[in-house]
């Protein structure tokens, strides 16, 4: 049966023995000279106390176990913003793959694949030719999506700007969430460890509030690791468009948990979590959180206005045109200075 370990870890100081120990139950996946992606979560460019990114010690300690064993480990992702070099220079991980001699590559050269649901989803050639794949997410909040945990994170293996274009094919969010499930299933990692040491609630991925959730968190099942962590933090999984979406694919096997842990989350505030009474649902589904540039704190950089996938934004006025935005919040997730505020308005 798949196993969720849970293990409780005050700081990064801590972290390497805590993690270690884990991650010998895990040594015969591995074999000398396999050539294995190990995959972060790089989103941009931030320093590892933003609990953006994956933590280097949490890197390092990976890497060292597959080195260890005779593996040959490379470091990659596909970040929003930026390149693996510029967020791994910011982050902290290029440092570490430096001291230890290994490679740290961009996601690109894409392949076209076709997973249950979508079909044409350009993933990178370096994925899909490692023989194995360690995933490596951090426990965060997500404006969109709720969370991104362990199965969204392989979403970084898409090419570049694909990711942004994904969101107006998907449409919706559930059907998002079942391109993210293909992907995840076309990656198929051999292990998936969660930094939740320090992640983020609040308005996530990016410019939420850093929160101590003081957890480690291994499973072979990317799965069966979010139900539990989701469910520890006392959020309702069904609320979670990917463990949703996973539920009615059957993909959330059976699983016994080893370890204790729990813990408390402050949600986006473009989730409802009390239930709506249906006859209230249309009602409040007009009366949506949209994104607003603050004008005090945008510096004009631009990222928003072309990681836009529906052309919303335009920098000059100020201005979103709500006639095009699809509540993607790939603004809001990208913008270096947090001006993107999420407010309530009628459409
Ligand atoms: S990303 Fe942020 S700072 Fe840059 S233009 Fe957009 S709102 Fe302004
Ligand atoms: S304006 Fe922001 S939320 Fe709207 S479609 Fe563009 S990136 Fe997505």
């Amino acid at each position: 049966m798949v196993k969720v370990y849970l293990r409780k870890c005050p700081n990064y100081d801590d972290s390497e023995k805590i993690l270690r120990d884990l991650l010998e139950k895990f040594e015969n996946r591995f074999k000398p000279e396999e050539k294995v992606l190990v995959k972060p979560n790089m989103l941009s460019p931030h320093p590892p106390q933003d609990g953006v990114t994956t933590h280097p010690r949490i890197v390092e300690t990976v890497l060292k176990f597959l080195l260890d064993l005779g593996v040959k480990p490379f470091v990659g992702d596909s970040p929003a913003v930026g390149n693996a070099k510029s967020v791994g220079k910011t982050s902290g991980i290029l440092d570490v793959c430096e001291k230890l001699g290994v490679p740290i590559e961009d996601l690109d050269d894409p392949i076209e694949v076709s997973g249950r649901t979508y079909r044409k989803i350009k993933v990178s050639r370096k994925v899909l030719e490692a023989d194995k794949v360690v995933n490596l997410p951090k426990l965060k909040t997500h404006s969109q999506m709720v969370f991104t945990l362990g199965v969204k994170n392989t979403f970084g293996c898409v090419v570049g700007r694909e990711k942004a274009s994904w969101h107006l094919r998907a449409g919706t969010n559930d059907n998002f969430a079942n391109l993210l499930i293909d992907v995840h299933l076309i990656v198929n990692p051999t292990l998936t460890i969660l930094d939740g040491v320090i992640g983020m609630e609040g308005n996530g991925p990016s410019n939420g509030k850093v929160k101590e959730f003081n957890l480690l968190a291994v499973s072979e099942n990317a799965f069966a690791l979010d139900w539990v962590v989701v469910n520890q933090l006392g959020v309702p999984p069904n609320i979670v468009y990917t463990l949703k979406e996973a539920g009615k694919r059957k993909l959330i096997p059976e699983f016994e948990v080893d370890g204790e842990w729990s813990s408390t989350i402050e949600l986006p505030n473009t989730v409802d979590v009390i239930p709506i009474p249906k006859i209230l649902q249309k009602m409040v589904r007009q009366f949506v959180r949209v994104p607003r540039i603050n004008k005090n704190r945008c510096v004009s950089c631009r990222i928003c206005e072309n990681e836009c996938p529906t052309n919303a934004i335009n920098i000059d006025k100020k201005k979103v045109d709500y006639s095009k935005c699809i509540r993607c919040y790939i603004c809001q997730e990208v913008c270096p200075e947090n001006a993107i505020d999420l407010v309530r308005k009628i459409l």
